[in-house]
């Protein structure tokens, strides 16, 4: 199917248009960097931002263009949220260490997507609150987070086969290291997806079942019909060396797989592939208080199986309420600070695929 500039198709098949996204409004992001030349390139994405301390200010979005010859072109992402550290040091390394002549194609990186939020070490934007991935496609005439969302949907993302958003957990949570996709309607794109996410090479591999998919970078690409694929690598607001190893390969084992880099791709133990099929996969708190674990991330849990309690500040006399699992299946996922709110995801469980 083809899809106008513009217009998207939802996970359910629909089409879609999207309120502010029209490409007869260009990006206001003007940008040095040739995309199209061979060799590469560091630059920026310069964001107009008029404010009191800066009447003519902007906002320096990093990129980065390798490219050597006509091949396929592979988007890579990190930093769309600020708080999450494996992908913003794995595409700082990468675009450093990458010569173009081992490059077949193109690859475009972006090390902080979310560029003010990075600065500030939040998951969201300081400038605006937004939160990059749930600002998609953006608008042309928006909010700082908005426009930049907008130059990657209607600028970056045409030209990709494949785009690789690299996350993890931030300061909120914390992940066992994954790579991910999602179910999707167009099952060919699904299954070169899981083969993509297998690539990867993390210790588990996702398809991920989401509970706010709409804004989401994820969405937008797959809407386009195009390969996508993300992570969580572990969380905190830190990285650790076992989550930066895993990114590093990760991220040079889909360019192998996807013949931009030469090579088979680098996997020490195939990835344990699992599912989120329904909501059971998650539990949330009803309560507010001290967040205590029962689990750990990468325990095999079973439905009704406590993970989680919740003490009351206020109350030391009452019993803490205990929190089980509500489907059997691997501990992928945890809140990570010491104090929950209601509201608050506490876990999730996926289960063998
Ligand atoms: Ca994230």
């Amino acid at each position: 199917m083809v899809v106008r500039p513009g217009w998207a198709i939802d996970r359910a098949g629909r089409v879609r248009q999207h309120p502010g996204m029209s490409t007869d409004r260009p990006s206001k992001i003007l940008t040095a960097i040739d995309l199209d030349a061979d060799g590469k390139r560091f630059g920026a994405l310069v964001v107009p931002h008029s404010r009191n301390d800066s009447a003519w200010g902007s906002i320096r979005i990093p990129i980065v263009v390798i490219r050597n010859g006509d091949g396929p072109c592979a988007l890579l992402v990190a930093g769309n949220h600020g708080d999450e550290y494996e992908g913003q040091i794995a595409l700082r390394d990468l675009a450093r260490d990458l010569d173009p002549t081992q490059v077949t194609g193109t690859v475009i990186v972006l090390p902080g997507l979310n560029f003010p939020a990075v600065r500030a070490a939040t998951r969201c934007s300081p400038v605006d609150g937004g939160n990059m991935n749930r600002s998609f496609p953006g608008r042309a005439y928006g909010t700082v987070t908005q426009m930049i969302a907008h130059y990657v949907a209607t600028v970056l993302v045409p030209r990709a086969d494949l785009v690789l958003d690299l996350h993890s957990g931030g300061k909120t949570l914390d992940f066992v290291p994954f790579a991910a996709t999602h179910r999707l309607t167009d099952k060919a794109l699904e299954a070169r997806a899981i083969a993509a996410v297998a690539a990867f090479g993390a210790p588990v591999g996702v398809v991920m079942l989401e509970l706010d998919a709409e804004g989401m970078l994820d969405t937008w690409v797959e809407g386009l019909g195009k390969l996508f694929v993300t992570t969580e690598l572990a969380g905190g607001g830190s990285s650790s060396v076992r989550s930066n190893r895993v990114a590093a390969t990760g991220v040079r084992n889909v360019l192998k797989h996807m013949g931009i880099l030469s090579g088979e791709p680098e996997i020490a133990a195939p990835s344990r592939m699992v599912d989120m099929p329904d909501e059971r996969c998650f539990v949330a708190a009803e309560h507010s208080g001290i967040h205590e674990p029962l689990v750990e991330l990468g325990d095999e849990v079973a439905e009704g199986q406590p993970v989680a309690r919740i003490h009351f500040l206020d109350e030391p006399a009452r019993d803490p309420v205990t929190y089980v699992a509500r489907r059997s299946g691997l501990l992928i996922g945890r809140h990570f600070p010491g104090l929950v709110q209601a509201g608050d995801f506490l876990a999730s469980v996926a289960v063998d695929l």
